[in-house]
């Protein structure tokens, strides 16, 4: 992966051993180029993607193609139910749209990954969050209120521009959450089992650049190069999230979203500090990294210190989780575990979750 200066564009080899390349674009303002980037894909009928808080965002995207676009579908829902995908294919079908451009976060990008792997249509994403799925061949959607994730060559998109612009707009409490979702990617990558050298300097590299752009867009949320800083750090740790497996901190996130319906980035907000913790001794040395940055000699502690700093949200029950969950929470997250450093046990997760829910320092 090669270091750009802002505007310049790069081809990156997203997973290992691939030979698919995506093309990734930085810098102020670079929406307005949409239309050429639709046509160096060579399409003609592209279908804009969005949220329905993010229509406003659509439209423009729809205006700055003309004839390039023919339609705008704004109702991408969080966790990617099938129903939306199915309602959004049946407008594929009548546009005979031959792209996707979603523009926002996660959600978005989850349903243009959804509708390419029915189509195999190619994919532009224009993120306005930190949350990193435009870097993963991976899906996750609910049906019948399970969600189930899979991997495929036809989900990773082919262009992703990251436009300053974008996140200036995003609320300075989900800027926090939402760094936070991403910097989680970076930590559990750096203790993955696969990991490499690559992925090793790439995970801290994102750490890095939300460690040092974080406390700058706080204090000025219009900064755009401290903003660029942080979007580069979305992609660093999102390209780590689709080549190393994930632990225990993302399993613990994906039971409290999917089985208690919490919102994503401030659940990862709130256990990455935990998780990190849990794991802070048996994986001392891959940790040392978020030390070196942070300070400190564990790396959960470190990291509490740090969300607490950026305000970050600390509470489960704040979400809404009842304490009356947390037998369930803990028998779910310790059933079928991820890999992980330390050994998962029941009891070491329950009391974790209730540290988490009271909003109490990480347990060491
Ligand atoms: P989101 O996409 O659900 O966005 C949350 C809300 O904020 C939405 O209403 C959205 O419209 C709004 N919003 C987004 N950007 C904004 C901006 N710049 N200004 C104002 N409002 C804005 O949240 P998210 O955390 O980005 O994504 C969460 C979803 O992404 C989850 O479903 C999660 O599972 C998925 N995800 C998937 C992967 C993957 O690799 N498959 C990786 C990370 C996240």
């Amino acid at each position: 992966m090669e270091e750009t200066k802002s505007g310049e564009d790069i081809v990156a080899q997203p997973t290992q051993n691939s030979d698919q390349a995506v093309r990734v674009v930085f810098g102020a303002a670079r929406r307005i180029s949409i239309a050429a980037e639709a046509r160096r894909l060579g399409v003609t009928k592209a279908l804009v993607l969005s949220t329905p808080q993010q229509s406003g965002a659509a439209l423009e995207i729809a205006e700055l193609l003309g004839s390039l676009a023919v339609g705008v579908f704004c109702k991408a829902e969080m966790h990617t139910p099938v129903h939306v995908t199915e309602d959004a294919m049946t407008h594929v079908a009548e546009t005979q749209a031959d792209c996707l451009i979603a523009i926002g976060g996660g959600s978005t990008t989850g349903l243009g990954k959804a509708i390419a792997f029915r189509t195999n249509l190619p994919q532009i994403v224009i993120p306005t969050t930190y949350a990193g799925s435009e870097c993963t061949p991976i899906l996750g959607q609910t049906e019948n209120g399970v969600k189930t994730t899979l991997s495929d060559p036809s989900i990773l998109p082919e262009v992703i521009l990251y436009d300053s612009e974008l996140v200036m707009t995003l609320p300075v409490p989900m800027t926090v959450t939402s760094a936070l979702n991403a910097m989680a990617h970076a930590a559990e990558a750096l203790y993955g089992t696969n990991r490499t050298g690559g992925t090793t300097a790439m995970a801290i590299q994102g750490l890095e650049s939300f460690i040092e752009g974080l406390p700058k867009v706080l204090t000025t949320p219009s900064d755009l190069d401290a903003r660029e800083a942080t979007q580069r750090g979305a992609w660093a740790c999102g390209t780590v999230l689709g080549q190393v497996g994930m632990a225990l901190h993302h399993k613990l996130c994906h039971t409290l979203g999917g089985s208690f319906n919490l919102p994503h980035a401030e659940t990862h907000a709130i256990v990455l500090p935990h998780a990190i913790a849990y794991n802070a001794r048996a994986a001392a040395r891959e940790l040392q990294p978020i030390c070196d940055l942070l300070g400190g000699d564990n790396a959960g502690t470190a990291l509490h210190d740090f969300a607490k700093q950026m305000n970050a949200p600390t509470a489960l029950r704040d979400l809404g989780l009842q304490e009356s969950d947390l037998d369930r929470a803990a028998d779910l997250a310790t059933t079928k575990p991820y890999p992980n450093p330390r050994p998962v046990t029941r009891v070491d997760i329950r009391a974790l979750l209730q540290a988490a829910w009271a909003g109490d320092a990480p347990i060491q």
